[in-house]
């Protein structure tokens, strides 16, 4: 067996921290490539290294003294050194850093740093080799991730080593200046180095123990999801659930690697397992309840709507022309709504209802603002009946109005829209049902 594990933020913040993913690591030998994040929060108020980081460079880049903001950094890296008993220096480290900053680096270069340098010390710490990514994970000349490349030269690299340490969230562009992945995107290394050398696990550590059923900001301490396929997570994470970085699926994904959602501080938690598929059903009939508020629906009305031809495209078009996308579209006989995320068109509003009727001749059109979405989802839907009954019915025993229902037709999620007022109560409301009631 071969595990990829990578480490968030919050598991290596502080000494403490590093010493719990060490026991991690040491206790079972088949944890032999590493992935850290940059020291995120120690506490709540704490700031991110990598957002000191990007702090501290933006003064650089405003010509302005940026020494105490970089001295500050140090001291961060000199604390983990300092607490794990090493004798390791970073002092060239930093004075390269100091020189690439006043040489206005890029900001992009200044985030990496936060990885590089933890990799450095994680590297140190557990004796294994440490990795540039800069040197095994490639861009190409558009800034677009070079998946075939990049698994080339990472697979021949890591094919004769042991044990390494890679560090997260960057690589390198065909010149060689170091780019970054989006915030979040230590995740995505782990995924291509799980692929590169084809891992039986690609183990994610943070500090829940998995994902969890719903949003801990509105239910109190939900329960963690056992095993959740790669289709429900796309699902949940495009509604707002903050577990992994979108992009971290698509390397192990087409490998069929699973990911393991783990806690650094409850190691003992089996986690969630991110599967292709399985046959194990979930605990409760759904799998996660997630929502965004902020959209508006566009409803359109024409008498014979349904008759005619090319109505659709011509709606659709109006948005599309004014470069808006749309969620859901709803239809009636007479009427078709367009769900559309409300920052998105509220500038764009009247150009777009002025496009609408020079192309579709509506009779009427009327818009409805603050309205919030809310996705069920979960492949046991599929086979139980009632489900969307009992939903329903749960709403309405909390006396939420329900304005708009779509059920996908892979019969993976139900979506209902509601107003941002009802948002927070129509997810409590399910999850009480599924959860804990468990009908
Ligand atoms: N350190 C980076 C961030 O804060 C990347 C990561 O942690 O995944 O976004």
């Amino acid at each position: 067996m071969r595990k990829v594990v990578k480490f968030g933020g919050s598991s290596l913040a502080s000494a403490g921290q590093f010493k719990k993913v060490g026991d991690i690591i040491r206790s079972d030998e088949e944890r032999k490539f590493v992935v850290p994040s940059a020291p995120g929060k120690r506490f709540d108020k704490d700031t991110k290294v990598t957002d000191m980081l990007y702090g501290c460079y933006a003064l650089a880049e405003a010509d302005q003294n940026f020494g105490a903001e970089l001295q500050a950094i140090k001291a961060r890296y000199q604390e983990i050194i300092d607490g794990l008993g090493l004798s390791l220096s970073l002092e060239k480290e930093f004075d390269v850093i100091e020189k690439m900053f006043r040489d206005k680096a890029g900001s992009n270069y200044a985030a990496s740093r936060g990885e590089y340098l933890n990799g450095i010390i994680m590297a140190e710490y557990l004796g294994y080799e440490f990795i540039d990514a800069a040197q095994v994970i490639f861009f190409d000349e558009n800034g677009n991730f070079d998946a075939d490349r990049t698994n080339e030269v990472m697979s021949a690299r890591l094919a004769d080593c042991k044990a390494a340490v890679i560090p997260g969230f960057y690589g390198a562009m065909p010149d060689g200046t170091v780019k970054t992945f989006s915030r979040g995107g230590s995740d995505i290394t782990g995924s291509i180095v799980a692929k590169a050398v084809k891992a039986d696990v690609y183990e994610n550590w943070t500090d829940v123990s998995g994902v969890l059923v719903t949003d801990p900001h509105i239910i109190d301490n939900p329960e963690a999801i056992d095993v959740i396929t790669y289709r429900e997570l796309r699902e949940l994470a495009y509604m707002g659930f903050p577990v992994l970085h979108e992009d971290a699926i698509f390397p192990v994904r087409q490998q069929g690697i699973p990911i393991n959602i783990r806690n650094t501080n409850a190691p003992e938690d089996s986690g969630t397992w991110i599967v292709g598929s399985t046959c194990q059903k979930s605990r409760f009939v759904i799998t996660g309840i997630a929502g965004k508020k902020g959209f508006c629906a566009v409803n359109i009305e024409k008498d014979k709507m349904n008759s005619e031809i090319g109505f659709g495209r011509k709606v659709l078009q109006a948005f599309e022309d004014n470069g808006i996308s749309f969620e859901h579209m709803p239809s009636g006989i007479d009427t078709l709504t367009v769900f559309v995320h409300q920052d998105e068109f509220m500038h764009k509003e009247q150009k777009v209802v002025a496009a609408l009727h020079r192309l579709a001749e509506p009779d009427s059109i009327e818009i409805e603002s603050d309205l919030a979405l809310v996705a069920v989802v979960g492949r046991g839907m599929k086979s139980t009946r009632g489900t969307a009954g009992r939903i329903f019915s749960a709403l309405a025993h909390n006396n939420i109005n329900v304005k708009m229902i779509d059920q996908g037709s892979s019969e993976l999620n139900i979506i209902i829209g509601v107003t941002n007022d009802d948002f927070e109560n129509a997810i409590r409301a399910i999850y009480d049902i599924f959860v804990i009631a468990q009908l």
